[in-house]
């Protein structure tokens, strides 16, 4: 039987704060290199628009389209990258806290309870960068779900509707 892991147990040992320096999660995305040397980060050098990250969990590398850490957002990619090798509910085998049940609602919401659990820090710019992005999987689901497909639609007591609901 799948554990799920207690939702209230989140914010734990996330440090809040309303704002905070670049230099503190340029420093701290260096850390995470330093403390997982067999994940390669590959930066790249496209510079506009809003950040965006990929990850192979089998191949253990993250690719960064920005150059750098360069704002909140970007930071958030990258630790939410991270979630998608470290995290729970993640498919390619070996998910720390229980093997993914619904897909890629559950595998995003997954590798950001990492990265919440993870970061240096969490600002209220972060909670909505997650509320956007589980909302637009969200909705994106429901022309599935209209179509009976439900699978795919994490429970509602799943942590996935605090995180796309916070802000
Ligand atoms: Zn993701």
């Amino acid at each position: 039987m799948n554990k799920e892991r207690n939702p209230r147990a989140l914010p734990k040992g996330v440090n809040r704060v309303a704002i905070i320096a670049c230099d503190v999660l340029r420093n701290h995305a260096a850390e995470l290199e330093k403390l997982y040397p067999d994940i390669e980060v590959r930066w790249g050098d496209i510079s506009r628009g809003a950040a965006y990250g990929r990850a192979s969990k089998c191949e253990r590398f993250i690719r960064m389209q920005a150059p750098s850490i360069r704002s909140a957002d970007d930071y958030a990619t990258l630790v939410h990258e991270y979630g998608h090798i470290l995290g729970p509910w993640q498919r390619g085998g070996g998910g720390h806290y229980s093997k993914p049940r619904s897909g890629r609602m559950i595998e995003e919401c997954g590798a950001w309870v990492w990265a919440m659990e993870n970061a240096v820090a969490w600002t209220p710019k972060m909670d909505r960068h997650v509320q956007r992005h589980l909302g637009w999987l969200a909705e994106r689901a429901e022309h599935k779900v209209r179509r009976g497909n439900t699978r795919i639609i994490p429970p509602s007591s799943h942590v996935y509707w605090k995180l796309a609901a916070r802000g």
